[in-house]
């Protein structure tokens, strides 16, 4: 099975959530596809989703699992979203994007932990050569942070407090983020219906 992202991060969490079945997740680097760059243009994750997946399964041959996952900003009218990746424009600047956020929440005055909801989703679609496909689904809710607080995980981690916790993803790091992410949620799905 090959996983349709040049991200790091998110390749070892997934191979770190499907160890236990002795699946081997490839990364595109070792499928021979390293410098793919795939045009994610849907109007939404799960089209993203589909979009990775199939373009990968048909160069392959292979299996292709991808992910395409978004935070949802409720003060922000729902942005990032699906343009989570490139929301400050260049693609992938993480940085750059949780600077945004948080400028566009102070702008907004949104100080209070009510005001600040937002929530991760991550859609996982896997595609098959016979056109079989899975599609699965998770969510995460919680809050933005005032700052930036920790060191571990990747994209926004570091400024989403999850429900019931008072520290970042960032902060919380990848064992209790894995035990409840919205990737963590949509893999368990998969798990099912593999
Ligand atoms: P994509 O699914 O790779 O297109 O991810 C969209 C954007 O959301 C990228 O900027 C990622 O860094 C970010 N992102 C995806 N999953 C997570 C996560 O689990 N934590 C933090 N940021 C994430």
């Amino acid at each position: 099975m090959i996983m349709a992202t040049q991200n790091k991060g998110k390749l070892a969490e997934i191979n770190e959530l499907v160890k236990e079945f002795g699946i081997d997740i490839m990364s595109m680097a070792d499928a021979g596809f390293a410098d793919l760059d795939i045009e994610e243009n849907g109007t939404t994750c799960q089209e993203n989703s589909f979009i990775k997946a199939n373009t990968v399964m048909k160069l392959s041959g292979l299996p292709a699992i991808a992910d395409d996952a978004g935070l949802f900003v409720e003060a922000l009218e729902g942005e990032p979203g699906v343009h989570s990746a490139r929301y400050a424009g260049e693609h992938g600047n993480d940085a750059a994007n949780r600077k945004k956020i948080l400028e566009e929440l102070s702008k907004r005055n949104a100080l209070t932990k009510e005001q600040r909801k937002a929530y991760f989703i991550c859609v996982i679609t896997l595609v098959y050569p016979d056109g079989k496909k899975i599609v699965c689904e998770g969510y995460c809710h919680g809050t933005i942070a005032l700052e930036e607080k920790g060191e571990f995980g990747f994209g926004y981690d570091s400024i989403f407090i999850p429900d019931g916790y008072d520290q970042t993803f960032a902060e919380l790091g990848v064992d209790v983020k894995n035990s409840f992410s919205h990737r963590a949620k949509a893999l368990e799905e998969l798990k099912g219906k593999l």
